[in-house]
């Protein structure tokens, strides 16, 4: 028994280090600023004979093999749309070793690639087309959303995004144009929403004509989903992508 676990243990080591790398496309750093206290914004140029296909909200695995301590992949979700000219946007928290690294790495770096995963675009998809959308956001886990709301043009979108510091608020110049359009609403502030701030905010009849899209922190994802649930909200009507893993 200890002989078959062993080798199974064994040959999950093997293949994680030897055969799935050879699946990972080679990208390039095209630039690696700072957009907020402790963010870092990459974008990133995949190879023209790219296989990789990614929908809004989606997230890829990424790796810098050229620098010691970020050879070994960890996931972000993309913060555009991905587009015909492979350019992906990411936007990330320094939290540990990793993603604290991430500041010295310098433009023209070779950047490992693996995905893209996900399903916030796929359960949109899944959904009645006319339904509204109501996205609540916390921190960092406003990212993949931020596709989510540019690949979404012609949808009813609400957001509620929240931070603990104003300066924490990422891209408020794209919130800024998005308001421009006619089917879009953002309530943005500092500290969390109460739940009758947005209960009393939601499209007329949001039980039956809307889903929520959810990013944030854990605790955060999980007192909104029993919120909307204790309020008449289906389970099919809710969607969020843990940052954990
Ligand atoms: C699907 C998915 C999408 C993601 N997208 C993004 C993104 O767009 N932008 C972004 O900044 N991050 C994102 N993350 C989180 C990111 O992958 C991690 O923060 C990163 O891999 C941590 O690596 P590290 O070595 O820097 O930190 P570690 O050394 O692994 O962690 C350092 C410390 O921070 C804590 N910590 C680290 N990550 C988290 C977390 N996610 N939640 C709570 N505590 C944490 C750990 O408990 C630990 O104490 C995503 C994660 C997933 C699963």
């Amino acid at each position: 028994m200890f002989d078959i676990a062993s080798i199974f243990v064994l040959g999950g080591y093997l293949f994680s280090k030897f055969i799935q790398p050879l699946t990972y496309e080679q990208g390039i750093l095209l630039s690696n600023r700072t957009i907020a206290q402790n963010v870092q914004e990459l974008v990133v140029k995949l190879p023209r004979s790219s296989r990789i296909e990614l929908l809004a909200g989606d997230y890829i695995f990424l790796a810098f093999p050229d620098y010691p301590g970020l050879k070994e992949m960890h996931p972000f979700s993309i913060a555009n749309v991905p587009s015909k000219n492979r350019e992906i946007e990411l936007a990330i928290r320094g939290d540990g070793d990793f993603t604290k690294a991430l500041t010295q790495v310098t433009a023209e770096s070779r950047v490992n690639i693996d995905g893209g995963y996900g399903r916030y675009q796929k359960f949109l998809d899944d959904q009645p087309q006319n339904s509204n959308i109501v996205i609540l956001a916390g921190g960092i886990g406003v990212t993949p959303l931020l596709s989510t709301i540019e690949a979404n043009e012609k949808r009813n979108i609400q957001i509620f995004y929240t931070a603990h510091h104003q300066a924490d608020l990422l891209y408020l110049d794209r919130f800024k144009n998005w308001q421009q359009r006619p089917n879009f609403q953002a309530y943005i502030q500092v500290g969390r929403f109460q739940d009758t701030q947005v209960l009393n905010e939601l499209p007329k009849d949001w039980q039956h004509n809307t889903v929520f899209l959810i990013g944030g922190p854990s605790s955060m994802m999980h007192h909104w989903v029993k919120c909307l649930k204790r309020n008449g909200a289906g389970n099919g009507q809710i969607y969020f992508e843990e940052f954990s893993w």
